[in-house]
């Protein structure tokens, strides 16, 4: 199958043919490591492992994922400087150093990162590689090197900064999100990593070192300019380094448009000559109750918030992949809660084809319906909703104890493929509840038929029995469930 996508580039869906066919490179702005994820982040996430399973599983291309750790930033290097006892064992002791006191801050989070991954379901093997900002500055400052060279970077003060006028003359900046050019002022300089598209300016490549900040030693036009990188470079130089250019999609929240990916396609355009990706593909953002979930707004929860209280995050996983990537997604606990029931519901459906009588009705057609809609509407931009609708549209009719001897193995096979994207089921049988003994478990079965074929004095007696044993049925229109009586 193949799959369409919007490309912010174009702004339109197009259909997604790989560069080079060997397999499809994607790289995704991964997280900064200087707090705990929030959900937000962990969603931004979310819609690159959705992105490549589908590649992978129903386009059937190999995939090269690259998603980068951030660790040097404004953020970092200011939280790093202050200390923490969370992070920091050594702390009231720090290092004189502000290398170590970075990694110190940078690893406990990156760690912390890794097990968010895990426990919301991104598998580490799917992912290629998750370089770290500080391993590649040899590549950055050759790139801004190139960009110097080729005339579009200049020096002042220590630092290095784009020249966006002088890329204005011959390449068109706002390729990605129209930004408000009428406020630019050639020469006026910025050196914060974000800014806003009322603040266009000459954004910093790379900064002088200030006070007590980590730096690398870098010559450039024969001058020493000690310092670090600015934000925006480190991704054109992984990405360069890891995937080559262009590669094929790129990925990042919305907020990253402006300036982060402007900048990027400009450096690498610059610097290496060529386009940085075919598709930019961006995810909308999660919100709470109508602002972007944000640490900045202290309106964020991270995933241990909820697994404290008591949340599964297989649950949590599905709240969020059950929704189109490029629309904002309002997180509520309600939300949350009735995301959890129907994940639930899905995942009875399947012990149920573990379990009790085989139906005689022939639901091929309905299944054949369901892997349709399903993988066409996942192939649609990765409409999740739609999918998943499909998926409760044929467990509506079909229900689990209908199935033939046929069907249920059909439907185990497609649930398993469709499980492969969505990574929330367990598709086995029920876990043995040890609890209930084996003859409870063997009358339960012998009244469920005694009831299936009518026989109703012989199913109140079996009933009687298993009450005497300590136990009682709770019928479903379809299945049964044993309890222990209270
Ligand atoms: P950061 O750790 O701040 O560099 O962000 C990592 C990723 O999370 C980026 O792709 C951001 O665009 C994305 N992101 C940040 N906040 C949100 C949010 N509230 N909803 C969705 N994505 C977000
Ligand atoms: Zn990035």
């Amino acid at each position: 199958m193949k799959l369409s996508l919007y490309n912010t580039l174009t702004k339109k869906i197009e259909p997604f043919e790989p560069l080079n066919d060997a397999e499809v490179r994607i790289y995704s702005c991964g997280p900064t490591v200087y707090d705990y994820a929030h959900l937000g982040n962990l969603k931004a996430f979310l819609f690159p492992d959705i992105l490549q399973r589908t590649l992978r599983i129903v386009c059937g291309y190999r995939v090269k994922w690259v998603m980068n750790i951030t660790d040097i930033d404004d953020k970092t290097i200011r939280d790093s400087a202050i200390g923490s006892e969370r992070w920091n064992p050594a702390f009231g002791e720090q290092s004189l150093d502000p290398k170590v006191n970075l990694k110190v801050l940078t690893s406990f989070y990156e760690q912390e990162f890794r097990n968010d991954l895990a426990m919301i379901g991104i598998k580490h093997s799917d992912i290629s590689i998750m370089p770290r900002a500080t391993d590649f500055i040899a590549d950055m400052q050759d790139l801004i090197r190139n960009i110097h060279d080729s005339g579009y970077a200049y020096i002042s003060e220590g630092s290095v900064y784009f020249d966006v006028a002088k890329w204005r003359e011959k390449e068109h900046y706002g390729r990605l999100f129209a930004i408000d050019v009428e406020h630019f002022k050639s020469g006026v300089r910025i050196d914060a990593d974000e800014y806003s598209r009322e603040h266009v300016s000459d954004f910093v490549l790379w900064k002088a070192v200030k006070d007590a900040e980590p730096f690398w030693d870098f010559t450039v036009a024969e001058q020493q300019l000690p310092g670090r990188p600015g934000w925006h470079i480190e991704c054109s130089a992984m990405g360069h380094a890891l995937l080559g250019l262009p590669f094929d999609i790129h990925t990042g929240g919305v907020d990253l448009r402006f300036p982060h990916h402007e900048d990027e396609i400009a450096q690498s355009k610059a610097g290496y000559g060529q386009e940085t990706a075919q598709f930019w593909c961006h995810n909308e953002f999660l919100e709470v109750e109508g602002k972007k979930m944000s640490k900045s707004f202290g309106n964020f929860y991270t995933l241990r918030d909820l697994l404290d209280k008591g949340m599964d995050p297989m649950d949590i996983r599905f709240s969020m992949v059950n929704a189109q990537y490029g629309s904002v997604f309002n997180f509520t606990e309600f939300g949350l809660e009735s995301a959890s029931k129907a994940r639930k519901r899905v995942q009875e459906y399947i012990y149920s084809c573990f379990e009790g009588n085989l139906g005689h009705d022939n639901h091929a057609e309905e299944l054949h319906r369901l892997k349709q809609d399903f993988f066409s509407a996942l192939c649609d931009d990765l409409h999740m909703p739609r999918a998943i609708e499909a998926l409760f549209t044929f467990m509506k009719m079909c229900p689990a104890q209908a199935l033939s001897h046929r069907d249920r193995p059909a439907f185990l096979e497609l649930i398993h493929d469709i499980n492969e994207i969505v990574g929330v089921w367990t598709i086995a049988p029920r876990p043995e509840m040890d609890e209930i003994p084996k003859e409870v478990k063997e009358l339960a079965q012998q009244r469920w038929d005694a009831k299936a074929s009518k026989d109703f004095t012989k199913a109140d007696v079996l009933r009687k029995e298993i009450s005497a044993r300590g136990y009682v049925i709770k019928d479903s229109k379809d299945s049964y469930t044993i309890l222990k009586e209270e």
